[in-house]
């Protein structure tokens, strides 16, 4: 497939800051490598842009195109897939052979190749482990122009430094995905209200571990509410013949203001939560899938509602014994302009093996933040105070974290740079992110 090498635009993540030109090649793997070879300037591989901060982007940033390859193993029970397919597309074709994926992240849009290079995690963490444990084999074009495949036994370096390498090792072309048994589209969902934080992480804590769980915190509530919410859990239901989409609704217009305004967040918090206990008493329910995992995509554009500026979240994993500071964080959000409008809780089980995962034995918590004067102080003392129990940031969301936390809380950076000497000694794949932590600065 030819490269369509247009003239530079702007591109930018979810949160939609920062922004940047850039140069942006679409193609086929093949096509794409020869395009940037013998450039000065580094690339990197970009998916869908669906990471919040300045994962995806770069001065010259290589798009995946085509009809992705989608090969089915005989016994069904793994699947060869092309790194740009997106995980709608991934999910409707396993549910034909009655196969899912394990890990799914919460948006449809995401692509295989961007879920492996920030091994996202999923509602089922705590039992399944993120998206890289699911990966049999890569298949990635590096830096010398080659193209591997790489497995946990085979080459072993190169795929833990990808799992989680955010692009920085290479273009992943093809993945070979295990797959799990389902009955179909159908998810029995059932939602119970945590009166605070305390008893969420207990809901968290003590869902069956078959159920994928998630909980929604009110940002707002304060005292001996603080992180009041709810916890979503599910679990495949059996097949049903009326498998559709829920519809989508999209915000087709850019707002010149922010529309999400703090009285507005704060209505809305107290709907969300009314429903919430209206759901509990409702008892489970059948939902389709889509509308299980993917609750954002139903609303289209959402990112918009933040306005011009876009926004700020913060994600961050603290080890179980570290709990308090996710009361901390929230309260420390709480005394900022605005507030955090929006927050999600996770519990995480065992780490993977990519080296630069984000998941580890803990909770996670995610606060989405207008873009306001002080948010980035903000988001310096919850780093540094992540950094100070042994938590991490996610860097698929990250847009703020600076180059001391980053070395605390991703220990096994060292490593991950000697195997990036190895397998792309003049630094072909970079992009901001990597340069905003001095990733690959002489040490
Ligand atoms: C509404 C919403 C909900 C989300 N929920 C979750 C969640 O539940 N769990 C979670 O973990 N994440 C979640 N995310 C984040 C998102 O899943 C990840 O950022 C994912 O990486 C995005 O995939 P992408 O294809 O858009 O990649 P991009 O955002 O385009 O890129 C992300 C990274 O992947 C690299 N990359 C992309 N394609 C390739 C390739 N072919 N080869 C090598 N490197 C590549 C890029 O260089 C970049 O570093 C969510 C995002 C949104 C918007």
């Amino acid at each position: 497939m030819t490269v369509h090498d247009p003239a530079e635009r702007e591109i930018h993540g979810w949160a939609r800051r920062p922004r940047r030109t850039a140069r942006v090649s679409r193609g086929s793997a093949a096509g794409l490598m020869q395009a940037s070879a013998n450039q000065s300037a580094p690339c990197l591989p970009r998916g869908a842009g669906m990471s919040y901060g300045d994962a995806s982007l770069g001065a010259h940033v290589l798009e995946l195109a085509g009809d992705p390859v989608f090969e089915l193993s005989p016994d069904h029970a793994t699947a060869r897939v092309g790194a740009g397919m997106d995980m709608w597309t991934l999910c409707e074709k396993t549910l034909a052979h009655g196969r899912f994926p394990a890990v799914l992240p919460g948006t449809r849009f995401a692509t295989v190749g961007g879920c492996v290079a920030a091994d996202v995690h999923a509602k089922n963490h705590r039992t399944v482990g993120s998206f890289g444990g699911q990966v049999e084999a890569l298949e990635i074009w590096t830096a010398d122009g080659a193209r591997r495949t790489c497995t946990l036994t085979d080459d072993a370096e190169l795929f833990r430094a990808t799992i989680g390498g955010m692009g920085w090792t290479g273009l992943i072309d093809a993945v070979k995905l295990r797959l799990v048994e389902t009955p179909g589209p159908w998810w029995s969902e059932g939602v119970t209200v945590g009166r605070n934080l305390d008893a969420l992480l207990q809901l968290l804590d003590e869902a069956p571990a078959a159920n994928h769980v998630v909980a929604w915190v009110d940002p707002r509530a304060k005292g001996p509410a603080i992180g009041r919410g709810f916890v979503k859990s599910g679990v495949p239901a059996e097949a049903d013949s009326r498998h559709r989409a829920w519809p989508s609704a999209q915000v087709g217009f850019e707002p010149p203001v922010a529309l999400l305004r703090p009285a507005l967040v704060g209505a809305l918090a107290e709907a969300i939560f009314a429903r919430a206990r209206w759901l509990e008493r409702k008892g489970p329910r059948r939902v389709h899938y889509s509308r299980f995992f993917w609750p954002f995509d139903q609303l289209r554009g959402w990112n918009r509602l933040y306005g011009p500026e876009g926004f700020v979240s913060l994600q961050f994993v603290v080890p179980t014994e570290a709990a308090s500071v996710l009361a901390w964080a929230i309260e420390r959000a709480q005394s900022q302009d605005g507030g955090a409008y929006s927050g999600i809780l996770k519990r995480f089980g065992a780490g993977s093996e990519g080296l630069l995962s984000f998941p580890m034995p803990g909770f996670s918590l995610a606060l989405d933040l207008p873009s306001r004067p002080g948010v980035e102080s903000l988001a310096r003392a919850i780093h540094e105070e992540v950094a100070r129990v042994g938590g991490r940031v996610y860097l698929a969301k990250d847009a703020l974290l600076d180059r001391d936390c980053f070395g605390v809380m991703y220990p096994a950076a060292a490593e991950f740079r000697e195997i990036k000497r190895r397998v792309d000694p003049n630094i072909r794949f970079s992009g901001d992110l990597a340069e905003r932590l001095g990733l690959f600065e002489a040490r």
